[in-house]
């Protein structure tokens, strides 16, 4: 199936991709290929943001539920996004892309405040962006940051690398009879509370008609092939 082409896009990495295939931290040689998987999309004339979550580090939720204070958890889960955004900076430079964080929680000192006409800026001067720190706001998730950022960003579409190829009826890892979607509507989305992205971020993107493309980022050479217009994925639009 051919896809449409979208000029300026927003990739949510999970802090899963970043890990490679230990259980948990940053794994510098999933970082690297990650880094080239966004380097090629830049190379084919994309501009990029990024937004980078947690999860292979710490997630706020989860620690809540062994008696943390929520509010603090979040907080912490916000901070390690910005380690992860370090990490994807630095081997992005390290193969010559020039980027720039920009975290929501100001900590002038290790990457620049989240402020949108100059994240404008470096994206019109060939800059990838890479935004940290989610939303600065506990009770939410870099899902919801990346709904966010793509909407003030004004990307044409929400690029959301997992470890599956799309959106399924049923969980594909349980369910052996579980299909795939080329297209759903982000009503069928929440309706049937498919896996996609938090419902939050879901009703953001809808609200604003950016299509969320879900793809596998564990594939080598799947980002430029799905942003090419080939290769599998899903795509959620109104
Ligand atoms: N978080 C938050 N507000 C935000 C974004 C993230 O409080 O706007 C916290 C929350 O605790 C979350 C953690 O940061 O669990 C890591 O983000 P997330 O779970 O979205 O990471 P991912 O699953 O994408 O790796």
């Amino acid at each position: 199936m051919s896809r449409p082409r979208f000029r300026r896009i927003l990739l949510k990495l999970s802090g899963e991709a970043l890990m490679g295939s230990n259980p948990f931290g940053i794994d510098p040689a999933a970082v690297a290929r990650v880094a080239g998987e966004v380097a090629a999309a830049k190379a084919a004339g994309h501009e990029l943001c990024l937004v980078v979550g947690a999860g292979n580090i710490f997630r706020g939720l989860a620690a809540a539920g062994q008696g943390f204070d929520r509010t603090s958890a979040d907080y912490m889960g916000m901070l390690a996004t910005v380690m992860n955004a370090l990490a994807v900076q630095n081997a992005l430079e390290q193969i010559g892309v020039d980027t720039r964080v920009q975290s929501a929680i100001p900590m002038s000192t290790v990457c620049e405040p989240f402020i949108r006409r100059r994240a404008e800026r470096h994206l019109q001067k060939g800059r990838i962006v890479i935004f940290a720190a989610g939303t600065g706001n506990p009770y939410f998730t870099t899902d919801s940051a990346a709904a966010l950022r793509a909407a003030e960003m004004g990307c044409d579409a929400l690029f959301k690398g997992t470890s599956v190829d799309g959106v399924y009826n049923a969980d594909p890892k349980k369910d052996p009879t579980a299909t795939r979607y080329e297209t759903v509507t982000f009503n069928r989305v929440l309706a049937d509370d498919l896996k996609v992205m938090d419902a939050s971020a879901v009703a953001l993107c809808r609200d604003n008609d950016i299509p969320i493309v879900v793809f596998n980022i564990r594939e080598q050479g799947n980002l430029a092939q799905v942003l090419g217009g080939s290769g599998t994925a899903t795509i959620v639009q109104n």
